[in-house]
């Protein structure tokens, strides 16, 4: 089996350009996820292994379910931090973009890193890359971006010197972004590179706990609550939604992170094609939307026509500028829309 996934030019620009660096950023999107805080805390740590002076910026918060990851205390957060960061994108000799395929994915930090003068190195795995980059590794069948830096790490031979704090993150955003390996998992590298990564002696039964059974009561109770009051099921459509208005979301004492991986849940109905989660803003007139589908139902094709997002075939996300009932007959129409592809 090859793990290798870069041609030799580019291999041989990859280690040009981390050679001639000094300082580097490591930075990934907004609202990063498992696959974002993983793959930017492992990549970080080859840098460090090159002898690169190398920060982890990240645009605004991360969840809570990741906290334990280790080295997320020397994480920049770009919306606490602005000046600092800015003035790292303005010194920084080397930016490697992760997990994200456009400059508006990074949020406000946008705007420094399109005119920081660093080389930019893009790893990612979403379609149509537009991230300006000298050079861009775009593997949208990847798994994750984890699964990209560990077969980059091991291509530049580097992952017999790499311990836990390389490959805990690593593991962790591969199993995030594939629920555990139920999704987007069935090619036999990826099982290859598990088998690998538990030589450094991670306890991976661990790393699912620490991400899947961290809930707080308020959460689960929450989730109760969406699916026996608020999905609306379409079994006509193959399809259900959910709507949560910011009242809601208070009665259940809503942190960040409490609905997150709600939207696949209502997808353990027999025969559902496409699930919808319609969330209410805390603060500002916006509803943010997330899809997930089975199969070949195209979720980014919905997300960009209906609701000002994109994504992957299976997993999208988007917003809606407006009500939560705007949105709910967007979601309507979105899906009566769609009926060829749902019945
Ligand atoms: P989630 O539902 O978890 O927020 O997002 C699922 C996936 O949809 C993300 O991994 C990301 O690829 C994509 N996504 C979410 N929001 C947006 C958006 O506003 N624009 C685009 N292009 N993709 C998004
Ligand atoms: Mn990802």
């Amino acid at each position: 089996m090859n793990i290798n996934i870069l041609d030799t030019n580019q291999l041989a620009l990859m280690d040009q350009l981390i050679s001639d660096a000094n300082t580097v950023l490591v930075v990934c999107h907004k609202s990063p996820d498992g696959d974002a805080i993983g793959s930017s805390l492992g990549w970080a740590e080859y840098m460090r292994l090159r002898g690169k002076d190398v920060t982890v910026i990240v645009p605004d918060q991360y969840p809570d379910f990741l906290m334990w990851l280790p080295n997320t205390d020397k994480i920049v957060r770009y919306d606490k931090h602005r000046e600092k960061c800015d003035m790292l994108f303005k010194i920084a000799d080397l930016v490697f973009c992760l997990d994200f395929n456009t400059p508006s994915r990074v949020d406000e930090m946008g705007q420094a890193l399109v005119s920081s003068k660093a080389k930019k190195v893009l790893i990612d795995h979403h379609l149509n890359p537009d991230v300006p980059a000298d050079l861009v590794v775009s593997q949208p069948e990847a798994s994750s971006t984890c699964e990209l830096v560990f077969r980059i790490v091991w291509q530049m031979g580097a992952f017999a010197q790499l311990d836990k704090a390389f490959a805990v993150p690593v593991y962790c955003g591969m199993m995030t972004d594939t629920g555990g390996f139920t999704f987007n998992s069935t090619r036999p590298e990826i099982f290859q590179i598990i088998s690998e990564l538990l030589t450094k002696r991670i306890d991976k039964d661990r790393i699912y706990r620490n991400v899947y059974h961290n809930y707080s009561e308020d959460r689960i109770r929450l989730m109760g609550y969406v699916m026996y009051e608020k999905l609306v099921y379409m079994p006509e459509y193959h399809a259900a939604y959910y709507s949560l208005t910011r009242d809601e979301l208070k009665r259940f004492n809503y942190i960040k992170g409490d609905t997150e991986g709600l939207v696949n849940m209502p997808q353990q109905i027999k025969g559902l094609k496409l699930s919808i989660s319609l969330r209410e803003d805390t603060e500002k007139n916006i509803v943010w939307v997330s899809l997930r589908s089975v199969d070949d139902f195209p979720c980014n094709l919905m997300a960009e026509e209906f609701f000002n997002g994109g994504g992957h075939l299976n997993a999208s996300g988007g917003k809606v500028e407006g009500t939560i009932d705007e949105a709910i007959e967007i979601t309507k129409k979105a899906i009566s829309a769609y009926e060829n592809k749902l019945k």
